[in-house]
């Protein structure tokens, strides 16, 4: 039986939903133009004013907002309250470029709280459980998002925070752990760590974890899911937004849910602008119709995936996002082929081997070349470089089907990649330095 958080909420009507966003569009619109100079000024430069602003129909009139506006603004320039009635401050990883921060007041916090507490109990979570936190604590949003929504639960919270893998699993094994929740690329690890520390997933009380904070694919949810004796789902989110619990995945396991009560949803051409259809790839574009410090509207998260609304086996009625690709920032150009490091990931993971790569970029002779890193399991390790150079013969076939483009491998030592313990950093594109 699905349970819900709100099942009121989660699973009403596509009409009362779409009551919701009329309300509350219109409500935040304005506040956004009486409470932040910078945005009347944008809507002015696009001609448009509250008003103007009937439903959420008209939310295409309303300018993009994109992370320029934050950096220009920053730090506090967007921020829609006095500084008295912000109690939390957090700001983005930093993954690419200048960070941004953002604010929040405590109904924004309870907001948050809300919605990952409703993306623990779609992943089987009740008071009962005990949520194991190994997103980094701090001004990333990972650690404190799942913080607060596993404390709004009641479920009891083991904020481990990221690092220290060995004692994670200490923890892990005497506390009695039953969720977890990091990045992929962390949990992929841990699990690594436990084979080789000997230790069955039989062993842990896991039966659950929430992953996210970076693109990944479904080969590593299978291969984690495995390593872990766990179902793994997917949760999505970013900071400009509120931070982890934008989308949440059910046990569909197909796609994630977005909070349609706190944001709007829509996916654009990148290139034009232009809202594209339902079912179609393109940027998501999201709008907060709720929070009150931060009311980003339209905001430009260079993520690419697609919409799908219909109905889901789990019965929750908000529409669906597809798993990103990845961001716009990520994809590769190489000789004019867009190349996404989840693709390389599905081939690489489809042929045996670790979710542990480094994409390696570079020019020569103004040739664009890519030299995908792989490491070999300690299974897979030998000498014999006739079998070394037949298994990258067989990676550079299975990429250039994929991807059409025709790549070096390069398979390594068993562990002499990096291990991450939050977002992997798995391109290095020596063209941009
Ligand atoms: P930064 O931009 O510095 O990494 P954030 O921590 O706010 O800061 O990261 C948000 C970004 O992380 C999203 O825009 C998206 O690119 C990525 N992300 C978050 N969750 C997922 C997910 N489940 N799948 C793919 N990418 C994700
Ligand atoms: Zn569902």
């Amino acid at each position: 039986m699905e349970k819900y958080y709100q099942p009121e909420i989660e699973c009403a009507s596509r009409k009362q939903i779409r009551a919701w966003q009329d309300e509350r569009l219109v409500r935040q619109v304005r506040h956004a133009y009486d409470s932040v100079p910078y945005y009347r000024h944008l809507m002015e430069e696009q001609g448009v004013t509250p008003d103007d602003i009937q439903s959420a129909n008209d939310l295409h009139k309303l300018p993009f907002t994109y992370k320029k506006d934050l950096r220009d603004t920053y730090p506090y320039g967007l921020f829609a309250v006095p500084m008295k009635d912000i109690v939390r401050l957090h700001a983005s990883s930093g993954t690419t470029g200048k960070q941004i921060v953002v604010g929040y007041t405590l109904e924004d916090l309870d907001i948050w709280d809300t919605i990952v507490a409703r993306q623990l109990v779609a992943a089987g979570a009740t008071e009962e459980d005990k949520v194991h936190i190994s997103y980094g604590y701090g001004l990333f949003t990972g650690g404190l998002g799942l913080h607060g929504g596993a404390t709004k639960l009641g479920a009891t919270v083991i904020p481990a925070s990221s690092g220290n893998t060995a004692r994670q699993i200490t923890i892990l094994k005497d506390f009695g752990s039953t969720i977890l929740c990091c990045t992929p690329s962390y949990a992929d690890y841990i699990g690594e760590t436990l084979q080789e520390m000997g230790i069955s997933p039989d062993e842990l009380s896991l039966k659950a974890g929430i992953f996210g904070a970076e693109a990944w694919s479904e080969e590593m949810r299978r291969d984690i899911e495995k390593k872990l004796g766990i179902k793994a789902y997917n949760i999505y989110g970013l900071t400009e937004i509120m931070g982890p619990g934008v989308a949440y995945e059910c046990s569909a396991q197909d796609g994630m849910h977005v909070n349609e009560d706190h944001f709007i949803v829509e996916i654009i051409d990148p290139e034009t602008g232009e809202v594209l259809p339902d079912g179609q790839q393109g940027e998501l574009v999201f709008s907060c119709i709720t929070r009150q410090a931060f009311p980003l509207l339209r905001y430009r998260t260079r993520d690419i995936g697609a919409i799908h609304r219909g109905t889901c086996s789990c019965g929750r009625t908000f529409v669906k996002m597809s798993k990103p690709m990845g961001r716009t920032d990520d994809m590769l150009i190489i000789r004019g082929v867009n190349v996404f490091p989840s693709q390389i990931e599905t081939v690489l993971l489809n042929h045996g081997y670790p979710a542990n790569y480094q994409i390696i970029v570079d020019r020569v002779k103004s040739t664009d070349t890519l030299d995908v890193h792989v490491e070999m399991t300690p299974e897979m390790f030998t000498d014999n470089m006739g079998e070394i150079a037949r298994r990258q013969k067989e990676l550079v076939e299975g990429l250039r089907s994929l991807l059409g483009l025709a790549a070096q491998v390069t398979l390594v030592a068993p562990k002499s990649i990096v291990r991450s313990e939050g977002k992997a950093v798995r391109v290095i594109d020596k063209r941009k330095i």
